[in-house]
């Protein structure tokens, strides 16, 4: 449990990532309904998010490396599909193999290698291969597919398990881009043999029926991240910062506060320090710009942030509310991962994998509570 130490705590309700996890499946129809647990799943930990997922049903689950699939394999056990989107080098490919993890395969050279590793293994291996539909990130470019529909004994020794494809825009459902990528994935997966097929990630989900085909991603919608950012936010908050007050001062007019002197009070103010800066994952950007919530009052950060703490202006807090050891919500608790995100420059999905590692965390909910 929670030691009086701690000074900034990270709150994941696993029930709110799993109810998550089930309306993305609903909205999913028929298709399968995977989970993008990369980066520590988003920043949240995925060896407590993966396991409250696969209780909620989900089978399949994507990370980015070798190194994360086989953590993920000693954490889910055997049964559960695990995929590495980054693909394998000859000198990962073994541990794929010996973890059960399938890779995405997203060159020519990725599949050479994979097909190296079925000759040494004499047995056919498992892949998903991931065609470029106009990312020009990961992915075979249409070039190398049409070298692979020519020349296709270059798969020999590959059961292709699933293609792929991954949307630059579906965030904006107006994109003409979006459409683009639907047609080119419809040609690209049809020059190659029959395949189940994947191309929507959480906000393509909000695309349309059209978009799921056989299996979705979503990722960041899990996490309470909102896939649909010109509507209300249909998913669970997942997340809760909350960082705790170590001192409260009275100022007067025209002192200032913090590095650089950049708020300076204009009025006598009440200045709360809370225990959370920069290296915590709270975005230095977000000086003089974000805002706390304090039982239910709005509390403006005042000043820059620090690396180990930061300021807010507690004023307008009703007297008695804001002081040492009370609690202030940063992330969650009436404050958006989004909102905290748009303030600080950036997307949700940077500001949960910058949470540090010296947040307490704290998992409610979930197969083991
Ligand atoms: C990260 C990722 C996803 C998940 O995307 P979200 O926007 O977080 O839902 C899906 N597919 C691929 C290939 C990815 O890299």
């Amino acid at each position: 449990m929670l030691p009086d130490s701690a000074t900034a705590i990270l709150t994941v309700d696993l029930n709110a990532l799993a109810g998550n996890w089930r309306l993305l499946a609903t909205r999913a129809g028929a298709a399968e309904c995977a989970a993008v647990v990369k980066a520590d799943a988003y920043g949240v930990g995925a060896s407590r998010a993966a396991p409250a997922l696969a209780a909620a049903g989900c089978r399949t689950f994507f990370v980015a490396t070798a190194e994360e699939g086989a953590n993920l394999r000693h954490v889910l056990g055997p049964d559960p599909n695990i995929l590495a989107l980054n693909g394998p080098t000859e000198a990962v490919a073994a541990d794929l193999l010996a973890h059960g993890v399938m890779p995405v395969l997203n060159s020519l050279g990725q599949i050479e290698v994979w097909a190296a590793a079925a000759r040494v293994a004499g047995t056919p291996l498992a892949a998903a291969l991931h065609v470029d539909t106009g990312m020009n990130r990961l992915g075979l470019p249409p070039a190398e597919v049409a070298v692979l529909a020519r020349e296709p004994q270059r798969l020999d020794g590959i059961l292709v398990a699933l293609v792929l494809s991954h949307f630059a825009c579906a965030d904006e459902p107006a994109h003409p881009k979006n459409q683009d990528q639907i047609v080119s994935f419809l040609r690209l997966k049809g020059a190659l043999a029959a395949a189940p097929a994947s191309l929507a990630n959480s906000a393509g989900i909000f695309l349309g029926a059209h978009t799921h085909f056989d299996l979705v991603r979503p990722g960041a919608a899990l996490y309470g991240i909102n896939p649909t950012p010109a509507e209300a936010n249909p998913m669970a908050q997942v997340v809760h910062l909350q960082g705790k007050i170590l001192q409260v001062r009275q100022i007067d007019s025209p002192e200032s506060v913090g590095y650089g002197a950049d708020f300076l009070a204009e009025s006598p103010r009440r200045i709360a320090t809370v225990a959370v800066g920069y290296a915590d994952g709270y975005h230095r950007s977000l000086g003089g710009r974000g805002a706390g919530m304090l039982n239910g009052f709005r509390v403006p950060l005042a000043g820059r942030v620090s690396m180990d703490l930061l300021t807010l202006d507690v004023t307008d807090a009703p007297p008695g509310h804001a002081e040492p050891g009370a609690w202030i919500s940063l992330i969650g608790g009436g404050v958006s991962v989004d909102e905290v995100a748009a303030a600080a420059g950036t997307i949700g999905y940077e500001i949960l994998t910058s949470l540090g590692q010296r947040i307490h965390r704290v998992y409610t909910g979930g197969p083991n509570a």
